[in-house]
């Protein structure tokens, strides 16, 4: 197969878009197509600081990279979820791609704060290690964003993600998480920080790609709590859909986005009496966690790549 665009050998070829591209021309490709969503969907305006929350797999590392790499000055936030080795080796990837960037990285460890990891947290509080990752996570991006500063958080969802997620809240008609899937959320002065994902119409074969192309050293090992996810399962099927009808995915998450209102930005909102950010009690959950298990440190994000 020859290269669309310059006719030499090709080594991607995108079924969705039916179209075939050698190395070269699939990298500028995909860039090209972050940089025209990000415009399209006013994502990042000029001269806004962002901030990329990078969790050392391909999709958050590439898209810093791309962010950088098209005039977009980006920093990274991680957190550390003191899963053993593969926290240990996703910190590390993230710090490799922070020094090639010569960006800063913020990092929080949960286990300064917290006194444990993920994966005890969840059995002394009796949840879901998943359930309390999402909302820790969600809580630190919000808070790195608002007390760094930063004017909008970067999350590296892709296509297969938001797919994958829309169909799971369409099969049990969860609508009041519909308005949350949209490309770009407004956030609230001081208390919600803008999140936006610009890779919400690139698949992660396309990723996968990208990121193999431009030599990006990312975790390949899943978290150990991902396996049993239902959006694995949903994943797979959507995959089975886009092998007999290609563009099927793009289409979907397409026509969700020309439907979806903003209704998120005119929802009444509560806030914790503590932290300010949003929260359906007088307290948020995470302040009620910090308050039994804090070790006393005050939350802390650390920058790296370290000096000196
Ligand atoms: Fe957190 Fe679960 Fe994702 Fe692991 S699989 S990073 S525990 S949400
Ligand atoms: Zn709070």
């Amino acid at each position: 197969m020859r290269c669309k665009r310059c006719g030499r050998d090709a080594n991607v070829h995108i079924r969705a878009h039916n179209i075939a591209l050698c190395a070269e021309d699939f990298l500028s490709f995909l860039e090209r197509r972050v940089s025209e969503t990000t415009r399209k969907y006013g994502l990042i305006s000029k001269g806004q600081r962002a901030l990329v929350c990078v969790s050392g797999g391909k999709d958050s590392l590439s898209l810093w990279y791309i962010l950088n790499n098209i005039g977009i000055e980006a920093d990274g936030f991680h957190i550390h979820l003191g899963i053993g080795a593969y926290s240990d080796k996703s910190l590390s990837k993230v710090e490799q791609m922070a020094e090639r960037l010569a960006r800063k990285v913020h990092v929080t460890f949960l286990q300064k704060t917290l006194g444990q990891g993920i994966a005890e947290l969840a059995k002394r509080l009796k949840r879901q290690t998943c359930s309390l990752c999402g909302t820790l996570k969600r809580y630190l991006m919000n808070r790195v964003a608002i007390e760094k500063d930063y004017d909008v958080l970067v999350l590296g969802h892709n296509l297969d993600d938001e797919a994958s997620a829309l169909l799971g809240n369409i099969l049990y008609w969860r609508k009041e998480y519909l308005w949350r899937k949209h490309i770009s959320l407004e956030g609230i002065e001081g208390h919600l920080a803008k999140k936006v994902k610009p890779l919400f119409l690139i698949s992660e074969r396309e990723m996968a790609s990208y990121a193999f192309l431009r030599g990006i050293d990312y975790v390949t090992d899943e978290c150990p709590y991902a396996a049993g996810a239902k959006t694995l399962l949903y994943k797979e099927l959507l995959n089975r859909v886009e092998e007999e009808s290609p563009g099927t995915k793009i289409r979907f998450v397409m026509g969700y986005l020309a439907q979806a209102g903003r209704d998120g930005e005119k929802r009444e909102r509560q806030f914790c009496k503590l932290c300010g950010y949003p929260s359906y009690a007088e307290r948020c959950v995470v302040c009620r966690i910090l308050e039994r298990f804090g070790t006393g440190r005050p939350v802390a994000f650390e920058v790296y790549p370290r000096t000196g």
